[in-house]
């Protein structure tokens, strides 16, 4: 329709196939799903056991350049793409995204689901949190975070002899060790398995994790973009005894917990994380882990029942929706698991697509170097997606801001602006191809673009070394609008693949940060802070400095200031701090100040939405 209707109107005028229909129609049994109403189901991870031998399909990654504040149209390329391979060109193909965090929903930008003809639907579901996946890790997160605090308290009111006797309590007249507690005496060096033979030094080691509360990095969290929250003080009741500290909570999906349900590669292999999470150092400045709270167990247990992976359909099309890690202090990108599911159900000659948070100096360069280290996964293609707003802004263009009307060089043609800007682009591809996978860009239409820019950009793009470059009308034509974007995929993926990592792991850690900043964001040298630089020493030490790098820097620049658009060069990017994610597996330097929990705007998105009691409906959103 024209004019293009809003998101959600969209998404009611569509009826979805019945999830049922769907599973059986891409070849999965009736016992390997869990239905959920009539367009949702859980996927069962025997499935990949079911599909091992299967040969993997064609793995594409979205990523794109330097966005403005709204957003370049990732989301809707990654599903405008899927619908053309699968409703146009007749590939069996699958979309693989994120699930999207309430926080944004609610606050500043909106959903997470596409938009126009290219979206997931029901959006409403989709945007308010699908099957409860982050409900589950809310709870598993939070769990672990009263469980540090009341070990704090609980240690230092009692003996080591009333500790030890309520940890290994005797239960009808035998007192035993759990599995997880025998590990935990075999790290301290103590061989024993019968508890009537540990000497008082042994119990002392055993029920002392003596946790310094000044070093706790393990937070509360909510998914609710709550600024007051960022600092607050807990324990304050007479009951804590005085044991009030301060502390924070984060955005739900900053949890550590949702970082590795998007990595791990089997259940064995996230219990095996969640136990190494690190929450603390104790006195002698010795990490304390989850497993040393005996935790990891209860925590895979909820997550578990809380979540398998989320299933949801849109034009006929599958999507699995699985996992969505913040993009700073994570790695923004969706699970393994349901990318490795999904490339064994479209075969060989299918493809899954599947999108990287933010521009493509972080979030494709995070898909490579953690997210396709972790999966062993080789991708085929890069799409980079562009605009020519974004262009126009990094060609000199005036700020671009969230809420406010374009200002007029971004709505008539300006072929010097769109020309000057494309240095971003230019930078981008050659980004990609530092990874050696063919890129092609996907120049996303809006209705403001001229002609001539549209020609302009692809022309640019394939001067600059893209595979090829073609303008999408994905968001308003759907699948139709993307066909061209398709076939320039399906030729690109055939190439002869090239791929590598940018660093190795061995080196040391300063090296790892120094080849990002350079190779990947243009920067001259980089400066670590003392704080930074006392914190790799420490992680050095402990051994952890063999795990990948995952930067926390803004999204709105290649450096570290949102204001600098275009390729700045000539500048050293600061580091500020290195912290440690050690369950999902990456050191996490932060470039500047990190906000790890949003707040609320003057006029949210919730304003606008509401239910109809007549039509038991969600009205308003987008
Ligand atoms: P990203 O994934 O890059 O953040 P999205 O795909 O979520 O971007 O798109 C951001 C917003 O812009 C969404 O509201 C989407 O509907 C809208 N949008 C994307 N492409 C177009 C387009 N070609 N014309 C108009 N609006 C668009």
């Amino acid at each position: 329709l024209s004019p293009v209707p809003s998101d959600i109107e969209i998404s009611r005028g569509q009826s979805p196939k019945a999830v049922d229909v769907l599973a059986k129609e891409i070849g999965l049994l009736a016992d390997e799903i869990e239905i959920y109403g009539q367009t949702k189901a859980k996927v069962r991870l025997s499935l990949l056991e079911r599909l091992k031998d299967q040969t993997d399909g064609k793995y594409v990654l979205v990523a794109g350049i330097t966005p403005t504040p709204l957003g370049e149209g990732k989301s809707t390329v990654t599903i405008g793409l899927v619908q053309a391979l699968t409703a146009h060109l007749n590939v069996n193909s699958f979309a693989c995204l994120r699930q999207p965090s309430q926080g944004p929903t609610f606050g500043v930008k909106g959903g997470a689901a596409g938009g126009g003809y290219a979206q997931v639907i029901p959006m409403e579901e989709f945007n308010l949190h699908l099957t409860g996946d982050i409900h589950a890790i809310t709870a598993a997160n939070n769990l672990l975070a009263a469980a540090v605090d009341a070990r704090i308290l609980h240690e230092s009111t009692q003996s080591d002899k009333a500790l030890y006797n309520r940890l290994v309590p005797v239960v009808n007249g035998v007192r035993e060790f759990s599995s997880i507690q025998l590990a935990r005496l075999k790290r301290l060096g103590i061989n024993k398995t019968d508890p009537g033979t540990l000497t008082a030094d042994e119990i002392n080691k055993f029920v002392r994790l003596d946790i310094d509360p000044s070093t706790i990095t393990w937070q509360r969290v909510l998914d609710t973009n709550d600024r007051f929250l960022r600092k607050i003080t807990i324990g304050q009741a007479n009951t804590e005894k005085g044991f009030f500290r301060q502390a924070q909570f984060d955005i739900a999906v900053a949890s550590e917990i949702m970082a590795i349900l998007a990595l791990t590669t089997s259940l064995a292999d996230m219990k095996e994380r969640l136990g190494k999470m690190v929450v603390a150092n104790d006195k002698n400045g010795q990490p304390v882990t989850a497993e040393d709270l005996v935790f990891s167990s209860f925590l895979w247990l909820l997550y578990y029942l809380g979540c398998k992976f989320s299933f949801c359909i849109f034009q006929g099309t599958p999507v699995f929706v699985h996992a969505g890690p913040f993009a700073n202090i994570a790695h923004g990108n969706s699970s393994v698991l349901a990318d490795k599911i999904a490339l064994k159900l479209v075969g060989e000659e299918g493809f899954v697509v599947t999108e990287a948070g933010f521009g493509a100096d972080i979030g494709m360069e995070k898909f490579f170097n953690i997210k396709c280290r972790a999966s062993g996964l080789v991708p085929s293609v890069v799409v980079l997606v562009a605009t020519v707003r974004a262009l126009k802004m990094h060609g000199g263009g005036p700020n671009v801001t969230a809420g406010a009307p374009l200002k007029k060089e971004y709505t008539e043609e300006n072929l010097q602006l769109v020309a000057d800007g494309c240095c971003n682009l230019q930078k981008q591809i050659q980004i990609a191809q530092l990874f050696g996978v063919p890129v092609v860009v996907a120049l996303n239409v809006f209705k403001t673009d001229a002609h001539a820019e549209v020609d302009l950009v692809c022309e640019i793009a394939k001067q600059s070394g893209a595979f090829d470059a073609v303008p999408c009308n994905h968001w308003s034509a759907g699948g139709r609008g993307a066909v061209e974007l398709a076939q320039a995929v399906r030729k690109a993926a055939s190439q002869e693949n090239h791929f590598k990592y940018l660093y190795n792991l061995e080196l040391p850690i300063i090296e790892k940060i120094r080849i990002i900043a350079q190779k990947v964001y243009g920067a001259e040298d980089i400066e670590l802070s003392p704080a930074a630089q006392s914190q790799i020493s420490r992680y050095s030490k402990q051994g952890f400095g063999n795990l990948p790098i995952c930067m926390a820097k803004t999204h709105l620049s290649l450096s570290h200031q949102p204001e600098r658009k275009g390729v700045p060069t000539g500048f050293i990017l600061p580091i500020s701090d290195v912290r440690a994610s050690i369950g999902a597996g990456f050191i996490y330097p932060l470039v500047g100040t990190m906000s790890t929990m949003p707040g609320l705007p003057t006029r949210p998105c919730f304003y606008d939405i509401d239910l109809d009691p007549d039509t038991e409906q969600v009205k308003g959103l987008f």
